[in-house]
């Protein structure tokens, strides 16, 4: 995770660019990279540090598995381009295809998985299986209890999420782009109905076109614009742990915890489903593009007591350029809950006895981007020429990072996309005014 204490970069900030980025995650990151290889001048601005938010922080999962349909051809292209990223152009993830595998304690479990793989697992790769008890078991070291079965898709992998999106950044850079730290978009400006350039707290930016990839603060900047993007944050603790004995080398997910093998050996360990929301003005202006979404994940959402004022869900008005909150907020940093780490590592435990002598190294958490359908928006909307959003990625988005870098390019440069971007429209969420 992040947490370089960087100076201001002292050069002065380039008057003009094809593309301004504005966000430094894996999604602006590999943009970056796929613009500037097609001959474009590119700037990115990020407000903090490269990968200092979701993109630094995430489980580092890359799968096919378990995802909406209309993620699968984008899911299936990032997993295409993931094991060459390194040999091709040298961008160093540390991805490796070591399988996921959703275990399933009970047969209810069992059944739910189920409706997933029926329905789609066969567009999703022909590798994703059921798997009986007695495999399950042959295929996980140290599972101590008896298990209903499992799926498992042996070419889903994992990659190191800080080194990923630094590693994309350094490429971009590498093939011509600029970037820019600690450097905050205020807002985006429009000209005649274009979108045109930047305001930034240095100063203004023209740009042909601007890629809005701000992961949650990208409600705000779009406010700004008079467009509404229901979006909110929801919290994800994350540990670290060192673990001796036998513990399997597929990533795993069991519903009460998750884990993946680091590149050094140690694990990221989570809960596998409970994540964390503090209620704010945004929830109740959004509780009804919501309410559907909670019907499914309520009993999976914990509230936190916190001040509502926080940072992501400040309030704004169009044509503001106040450089509150992204000036004062450079990097989201919110404490990890050691409560639901310390429930999930009991679950562990006793799944897998080498988990009784885990240590915990350290912890973090994240604030996850999530629109109301928990698919992104990845468009370049009609009513806004000029601007490209890639955003709301809804807690899985760093797996399809590459995919979406390349399918950026497309919209910006408006070339025939790899993967069908209909399904990820603004126009979907009932977006576009004011509400
Ligand atoms: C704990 C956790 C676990 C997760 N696990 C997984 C996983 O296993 N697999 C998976 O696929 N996904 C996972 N995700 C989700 C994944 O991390 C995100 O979907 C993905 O990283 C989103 O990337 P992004 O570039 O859109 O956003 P971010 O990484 O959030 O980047 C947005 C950037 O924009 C910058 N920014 C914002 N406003 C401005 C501004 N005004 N000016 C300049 N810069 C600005 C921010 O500082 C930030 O760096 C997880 C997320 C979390 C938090």
């Amino acid at each position: 995770m992040p947490s370089s204490q960087k100076q201001p970069d002292p050069r002065p900030l380039p008057q003009r660019a094809d593309v301004v980025i504005v966000g430094g995650g894996i999604v602006g990151a590999a943009s970056a990279f796929f613009l500037a290889r097609r001959g474009l001048s590119v700037l990115l601005l990020e407000k903090g540090e490269i990968g200092g938010e979701q993109s630094g922080r995430n489980w580092g999962w890359v799968r096919r598995m378990g995802r909406d349909p209309r993620e699968i051809p984008l899911a299936r292209r990032a997993l295409h381009l993931w094991p060459r990223l390194k040999e091709e152009y040298g961008i160093d993830t540390g991805f490796v295809p070591c399988g996921i595998l959703y275990l399933c304690r009970t047969p209810r479990d069992l059944r739910a998985r189920l409706r997933w793989f029926e329905r789609h697992a066969g567009e999703a790769g022909s590798d994703i299986r059921l798997l009986t008890e007695k495999k399950t078991a042959a295929l996980l070291p140290g599972l101590s209890r008896p298990v209903a079965g499992a799926v498992y898709a042996p070419r889903d992998g994992r990659a190191e999420p800080e080194r990923a999106t630094r590693a994309f950044a350094k490429a971009a850079e590498k093939t011509g782009a600029r970037i820019r730290e600690k450097c905050a978009v205020l807002a985006l400006s429009r000209t005649t109905g274009r979108i045109d350039g930047v305001i930034t707290e240095h100063g203004e930016v023209r740009a042909e076109s601007v890629v809005l990839a701000a992961g949650v603060w990208s409600r705000i900047l779009l406010e700004r614009l008079n467009t509404t993007l229901p979006q909110l944050g929801v919290i994800n603790s994350v540990a670290t742990l060192s673990v001796a004995g036998d513990v399997p080398q597929t990533s795993l997910g069991a519903g009460a915890y998750a884990f993946r093998r680091r590149h050094d050996g140690t694990f990221i360990f989570a809960h596998g489903r409970i994540s964390e929301t503090v209620f704010t003005v945004q929830h109740i202006r959004f509780f009804r593009h919501f309410l559907p979404a909670l019907k499914d994940e309520f009993a999976n959402l914990r509230p936190r007591l916190a001040s509502p004022f926080q940072p992501w869900a400040h309030s704004t008005y169009p044509g503001d350029i106040s450089p509150e909150p992204f000036t004062h907020f450079r990097v989201l940093n919110p404490a990890p809950s050691l409560r639901i780490l310390n429930k999930a590592l009991k679950e562990a435990k006793a799944d897998f006895p080498a988990f009784a002598n885990a240590r915990m190294l350290k912890a973090h958490a994240g604030v996850i981007d999530v629109l109301p359908d928990a698919v992104p928006v990845i468009d370049a909307p009609d009513a806004t020429p000029g601007l490209v959003i890639a955003t709301g990625f809804s807690g899985h988005g760093f797996g399809l990072g590459p995919a979406t870098g390349e399918l950026v390019a497309a919209l910006v440069t408006n070339d025939e996309p790899r993967v069908d971007p209909t399904p990820f429209r603004l126009a979907r969420l009932g977006s576009g005014g004011r509400i």
